[in-house]
């Protein structure tokens, strides 16, 4: 199966092309040229098997020139030991909501689902186009990326990574986790910015071609670990489809029902490969986006018109503080094909908005739907689901339970909901403790004290490793200065 751009005027690649690249030569989105579908019989199959091979049979549907053993060996080591049990458990929080916990990996965010597995098909990809350079992994990241991208990369063959997060948008472990990175091949560098000043410096260096030239003289090029690269979606479709089949072999669903799923949302990749799901036959409703007070994903699916120029707020779930959704280009893509999504992009890129067709936002406003929660509703909801059900969510989980909860309220949706929980709670320890009326401090082990045993819950010992570790990056630089940290890097 070959990879097209979502704007149309690239040449069609193979999948390892495409994960090598990270982004089209035309400035868009690999997307595939066809959805693979989920037959009845398959569904089945994949209800009897174990993750490590539900995400090998699910991405070899996608990836057809790697093979299933391939595919088979790499999960087994992604989603083995790195893992602390069952990679992504399906919870019961009250009546209909089913919480997906995707934070048992390395870094104790959602990311690790992808990011263990794609340094693995990135080094894959080098071997199968005769590749014969050294990848430079280019990373902006709102916090959880980043760390995730920089563990599974570390000391990986021919491959260097470099990770830009804006100087005051994360959370203290966040930082940390950075900051305390080991391995041979790895830089970490502040930003002075935000997320979207970190993501357009980035996205900027992958368009020059003058610095292109002058790193493949140095025998680098550039790929992406961000979610426009299509090595991080097809790991994220595979949890969907698992959650569905642990559902099914509980009981708590029967076979071929329905589920709704509640995403909380940022750059719009993990949603994205939920929806795409659906797409290969995956009984799912709807599909609710949730966002916090950076609401511009809630307004688009209530409007058809997508406006960033507004004020960016820093809240207390970091990682979806974003006013560009990169990946909502591949559902217009799906919605509305490549020509007018070129149009619609360069409309964004020129005035920072674009308004859909009414043809076009009648098809995604059939599958979506958009809430945000505020930050009084998501300290609300992280106290008021710890007192009702004795489950402690993050930041980002609470702003999804949150939406979800208004959704099944005012729709009165008879469906189980799958809630995506993207974050341990311990990731964000100071706005939980916080939030339940616990007392925070600086002292980041003091707080993960008091948060564990007020909840009795156990703190990740990845997360308590990084507090005694030495700090190795301290670099601040404004965005105009990337390019020179990049070559400095590399020298
Ligand atoms: C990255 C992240 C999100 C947002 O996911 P997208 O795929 O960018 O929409 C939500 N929560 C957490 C904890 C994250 O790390």
């Amino acid at each position: 199966m070959n990879y097209i751009s979502t704007r149309g005027q690239s040449a069609p690649v193979s999948a390892a092309m495409a994960i090598k690249q990270g982004i089209a030569p035309d400035g868009g989105l690999y997307m595939p040229e066809s959805i693979p579908t989920l037959s009845e019989d398959t569904l089945k199959e994949l209800c009897s098997l174990s993750y490590s091979e539900r995400a090998a049979k699910i991405m070899s549907m996608f990836l057809t020139d790697y093979t299933y053993d391939e595919l088979l060996s790499d999960c087994k080591e992604a989603y083995g030991d790195n893992f602390d049990g069952y990679a992504a458990p399906v919870v019961s929080v009250g009546e209909n909501a089913r919480v997906l916990e995707l934070w048992h990996g390395p870094t104790c965010a959602f990311k690790d689902m992808a990011l263990q597995i794609m340094p693995r098909l990135l080094s894959r990809a080098l071997v199968k186009t005769g590749e014969e350079r050294t990848a430079l992994i280019l990373v902006a990241t709102s916090g959880d990326t980043g760390k995730a991208a920089l563990e599974g990369y570390r000391d990986v063959e021919r491959t260097k990574i470099s990770v830009y997060y804006p100087v005051n948008g994360v959370s203290r472990a966040q930082k940390l986790q950075m900051t305390t990175q080991e391995g041979s091949n790895v830089n970490v560098c502040a930003i002075n910015g935000n997320f979207d000043d970190a993501q357009s410096g980035v996205k900027k260096i992958f368009g020059d071609s003058d610095f292109a030239a002058e790193l493949d003289a140095k025998g680098y090029f550039l790929s992406s670990a961000n979610s426009i690269n299509w090595g991080r979606l097809v790991p994220q479709t595979v949890y969907y489809i698992s959650a569905w089949c642990d559902l099914c072999n509980k009981g708590d669903i029967a076979f071929g029902e329905k589920i709704d799923v509640c995403v909380p949302t940022g750059n719009f990749g993990n949603i994205l490969a939920a929806y795409i799901t659906k797409l290969m036959g995956l009984p799912v409703g709807r599909f609710i986006c949730a966002s916090n007070s950076n609401n511009v994903l809630t307004d688009f699916f209530k409007t058809g018109t997508y406006d960033r120029n507004r004020d960016f707020h820093v809240t207390i779930s970091p990682s979806m503080d974003i006013l560009i959704s990169s990946n909502l280009e591949r559902l217009i893509f799906l919605a509305a094909g490549a020509e007018k999504t070129k149009e619609y992009m360069a409309s964004l890129a020129k005035d920072g908005k674009y308004t859909l067709d009414a043809d076009d936002y009648a098809k995604i406003a059939a599958e979506f739907e958009g809430y945000f929660t505020s930050e009084d509703e998501c300290r609300a909801e992280i106290k008021s689901v710890f007192d009702r059900h004795s489950y402690l969510v993050d930041t980002h989980t609470a702003v999804a339970l949150s939406a979800a909860e208004r959704y099944m309220n005012d729709t009165s949706a008879k469906c189980k909901i799958v809630v995506a929980s993207t974050a341990s709670p311990y990731k964000f320890a100071s706005s939980v403790a916080g939030a339940l009326g616990l007392e925070v401090c600086d002292d980041d082990a003091k707080v993960f004290e008091t948060l564990s045993k007020y909840t009795s819950t156990k703190i990740p010992s990845q997360l308590s490793d990084v507090l005694t570790k030495e700090i190795r990056f301290k670099t601040v630089i404004d965005p105009e200065d990337m390019k020179a940290s990049v070559i400095d890097f590399i020298s």
